[in-house]
């Protein structure tokens, strides 16, 4: 498994081998291409006669819902369309306005796009079995994080916490939210976390942290579409939007890319492995 950034976390020398995963939801674990949050912000923009491209929603995905919200309406398009529409520049206001229109939307969809991706179930057995704690992330909010996590707990995959951008007071990029589940897992230091997301906010969120930061390209944000719908594309569509995913994704910072969870073991033990010799290493020169 090759390692892509070797700005690899400074606490190496204190983590004998990794203790927690911090997993992303939607287009890690659950909701396959990340589909319900885009299509939810291209309808709200749409019906407020602002189209956006699919590459334009996504650009910033990951991000607290307002912050996107926010990242959209910074757009020299979006200005404009506004601009266009209602005669006058886009305030602050209809920052808040939009985002009032997006929460119960997503909201009410969100449950339509719960499903576990495929996999998932069997990754975490293994984790578990490794005697990983398992944290999870979220640009969601508090409201609708929950609605995953109930699906996903019926589903089978429970997390042992999960934490949304409310709950520590800011979201990606900042890592607030990692080491909150560094304080409910109990564990330490932060190089013996590894974060695990399909957007560049999540790699940023991970390196930001100080934790080893992994990229899931093949079923997420970069992907785009529904498994069904995915499936259905032209092999060289799928393999160009895998081939683009990957590369945002190391672009962003990652230590490793994967195409999906069930890659990721491999990631673990090469992990586990450096984290174990930088360990003996330090024990040697101490001797
Ligand atoms: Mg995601």
């Amino acid at each position: 498994m090759k390692l892509l950034n070797i700005q690899i976390p400074p606490e190496t020398a204190h983590a004998a081998k990794l203790k927690a995963v911090v997993l992303d939801w939607a287009g890690t674990t659950v909701d396959f291409g990340s589909v319900a949050p885009a299509r939810t912000l291209q309808q709200v923009f749409g019906e407020a006669g602002v189209e956006l491209s699919d590459a334009e929603i996504r650009r910033d995905m990951g991000l607290p819902k307002k912050d996107h919200v926010q990242r959209l309406f910074a757009m020299a398009k979006v200005r404009e369309a506004w601009q266009a529409q209602k005669g006058r520049a886009p305030s602050d206001a209809d920052v808040e306005e939009m985002y009032q229109r997006f929460i119960p939307r997503q909201l009410s969809c969100l449950s339509e796009y719960s499903e576990l991706i495929p996999g998932v179930l069997d990754c975490i057995k293994r984790f578990r079995q490794r005697d990983l704690k398992i944290g999870s992330t979220t640009g969601y909010t508090r409201a609708m994080l929950d609605v995953l996590a109930e699906k996903s707990a019926k589903a089978g995959y429970r997390p042992d916490c999960s934490l949304s951008p409310e709950d520590v007071g800011a979201g990606r990029p900042a890592p607030f939210m990692i080491y909150e589940c560094a304080v409910r897992l109990q564990v330490y230091p932060l190089a013996s976390i590894a974060k695990v997301g399909d957007t560049p906010a999540d790699i940023e969120e991970g390196l930001n942290a100080g934790a080893w930061a992994i990229g899931v390209a093949g079923t997420g944000n970069g992907i785009g579409a529904t498994l069904k719908e995915f499936e259905a594309l032209p092999q060289e569509e799928r393999q160009s939007r895998l081939v683009q995913a990957r590369k945002e994704l190391e672009q962003a910072g990652a230590h490793y890319i994967v195409d999906t969870l069930a890659d990721l073991e491999s990631v673990l033990d090469d992990i586990d492995a450096r984290l174990l010799s930088t360990a003996n290493s330090r024990r040697s020169v101490a001797k």
